[in-house]
C-alpha cells in the first residue's frame, strides 16, 4: 500500500557501506518528512496497541521510532544500550557477531516481571542483535510478546532466528 511505496521511495540504498558487498539502508531521509514519520509511527503503534506493557528499543536507531511508539501507546520506554554506556546497576547479554562478539545492556529495575514487551529496532538482518535483546528481556522476567521493524532483510533469515520466542513479528518493508 501507500506507506510501503512512500518508504521505498524514501529509504536510500547505499552500496558498499560499511564494507564492500554490503548494501546499507539509510533511513535518515524519513526524518525530513514529518508526515511520513507520523504514518510510520501510526503503523507501528497499530501493530502493538493493546498487546504490550512496555517498549524496549535497541540503540540507536531503535530509539528514533521506539520512543514514539511508547508515547503513542502510553506505555514505558526502556533503552537497550551498547556496552559501556549505562551507569550501574545493569544486566548484560553477550552475543556473537560475524567476527568476535558484542554486548548489550539494560538498566535493572526498569522492566517489571511479567510485562509484555515489544522489542523494536529499525532493521532486522541476521537477527543477532534482536535475539540478544530478547534474551535480555527474558533474563529480567519480561515476556517477549512482539518484535517490530521498519525493514526486514528476508534473505538473512533473521525471522527464523526469532521463531523460538513465539512472538508476533511485524516488518513494514521486507
Ligand atoms: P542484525 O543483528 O539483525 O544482523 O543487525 C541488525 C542491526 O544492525 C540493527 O540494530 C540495525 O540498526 C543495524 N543494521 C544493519 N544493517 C543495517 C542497514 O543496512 N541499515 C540500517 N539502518 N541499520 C542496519
Amino acid at each position: 500500500h501507500q506507506l510501503i511505496q512512500d518508504l521505498e521511495n524514501t529509504i536510500q540504498n547505499i552500496p558498499d557501506f560499511p564494507k564492500p558487498g554490503i548494501q546499507f539502508k539509510d533511513i535518515t531521509p524519513i526524518f525530513l518528512n514529518p508526515k511520513l514519520y507520523e504514518q510510520v509511527i501510526a503503523d507501528l503503534a497499530n501493530f502493538s496497541r493493546g498487546k504490550i506493557d512496555a517498549v524496549c528499543g535497541i540503540e540507536s536507531r531503535g530509539y528514533l521510532f521506539g520512543i514514539a511508539i511508547a508515547v503513542a501507546l502510553d506505555v514505558p520506554f526502556i533503552l537497550i544500550r551498547k556496552q559501556g554506556k549505562l551507569p550501574p546497576p545493569f544486566v548484560s547479554q553477550k552475543y556473537d557477531l560475524e567476527y568476535g562478539s558484542a554486548e548489550i545492556e539494560m538498566r535493572t529495575g526498569q522492566l517489571q516481571k511479567g510485562q509484555r514487551i515489544l522489542i523494536h529496532d529499525d532493521l532486522l538482518a541476521t537477527g543477532g542483535t534482536t535475539e540478544a535483546a530478547a534474551n535480555l528481556v527474558q533474563k529480567q522476567g519480561g515476556i517477549v510478546s512482539q518484535f517490530s521493524f521498519l525493514i526486514g532483510l528476508k534473505d538473512l533469515e533473521g525471522e527464523n532466528r526469532l521463531k523460538k520466542f513465539n512472538a508476533e513479528v511485524h516488518q513494514i518493508l521486507t
